[in-house]
């Protein structure tokens, strides 16, 4: 069985996530935990919980984040006592970061706590974080620094951002062995917020070395189709922070680190330009609606990689 190494932010990440899951690999994410933080006291980590409840089957995909069949009791007796929370805690969802709240208290590393969660919910792939420790991003913007949850769920990404800081913690050993495994058949980097959920995973030491000295291919799926993201503020941030905002500019972003980037059949055009950059192009509709779709751009993306290894 082929082994491959997904690069993993949140929503759009585990889309493709999910199809690879499907697909008869030995699958290894690693997620981004630089949105990770602390609220009431619960460890919370958006893009991890976003993926398992994706792979588990259990994500609100209507809403894009959180539990599916959510219910709000916590939160509603928590404004009852005159508490205004920002941030959406379901009582499901609450369940969960209670779990790890437990694990980590009793002194388990982020990797095997989630590691432990995961087969909870019967996920078959590995998910490692970028990092045990916390490795916050901060956001700089017009108005200040803000951190990563604030600029995102509290100002809804309204500020301008001149500048996104990384916490470049020390590399999770799980997510650095996947890496750099000698059975590894190839990378993905999933269609991520390049800025947002992937850099803060590059800017990882240890994980941008093994990347940037890789034995196996790596192919990136672009966010941006058409010149425009499926949903969220990648096109704004790179926009802001004065890159051209298309699937060529991902490409560029990702220069020296991959060797092959699967375009949007609408983005078809750009193929050229993108081999000038000396990396593959590779073409497919990449715009995933169902799981049909999602395991159709896995397919495509295992087949891109079988063809940068020969
Ligand atoms: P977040 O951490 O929850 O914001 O999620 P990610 O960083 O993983 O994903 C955000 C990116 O996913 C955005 O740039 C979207 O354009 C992209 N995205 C979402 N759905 C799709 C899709 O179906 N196809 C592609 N190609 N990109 C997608």
């Amino acid at each position: 069985m082929r082994t491959i190494v997904a690069l993993c932010g949140g929503v759009g990440g585990a889309k493709l996530a999910l199809g690879l899951d499907r697909l008869p690999v030995d699958l290894r994410i690693i997620v981004n935990t630089g949105d990770d933080f602390l609220h009431y006291g619960l460890p919370i980590c958006p893009d991890f919980d976003t993926l398992a409840y994706t792979l588990a089957g259990l994500a609100n995909v209507e809403q894009g984040w959180g539990r599916a069949a959510e219910t709000l009791a916590v939160q509603a007796e928590l404004a009852g006592l005159g508490e205004t929370t920002w941030f959406t805690l379901g009582d499901k969802d609450i369940a969960l970061h209670l779990l790890r709240a437990r694990l980590l208290a009793e002194g388990a590393r982020l990797a095997p706590a989630l590691d432990d969660i995961r087969r909870r919910l019967g996920i078959r792939c590995a998910i490692w974080p970028m990092s045990d420790h916390a490795s916050p991003t901060l956001v700089d913007t017009e108005e200040g620094v803000l951190a990563f949850q604030e600029y995102f769920v509290g100002r809804r990404c309204t500020p301008v951002v001149r500048r996104v800081r990384y916490g470049a913690g020390v590399g999770c050993p799980e997510a650095l062995a996947a890496m750099t495994s000698d059975r590894l058949d190839g990378v993905v980097i999933c269609p991520s917020n390049p800025v947002l959920s992937i850099a803060p995973i590059l800017a990882v030491p240890e994980l941008h070395h093994a990347l940037a000295g890789r034995r196996a291919p790596a192919l990136a799926v672009s966010p941006l189709i058409a010149g425009r993201a499926v949903k969220g503020p990648t096109a704004k941030i790179f926009a802001e922070l004065g890159l051209e905002v298309s699937a060529l500019s991902v490409a560029r972003y990702y220069e020296g680190l991959i060797d092959g980037f699967m375009l949007d059949e609408a983005d078809a055009s750009l193929a050229p330009a993108v081999q000038a950059l000396g990396i593959t192009p590779f073409v497919a509709a990449t715009l995933m609606h169902t799981d049909e779709d999602r395991v159709a751009l896995a397919e495509c993306c295992v087949d891109a990689l079988r063809a940068l290894r020969s």
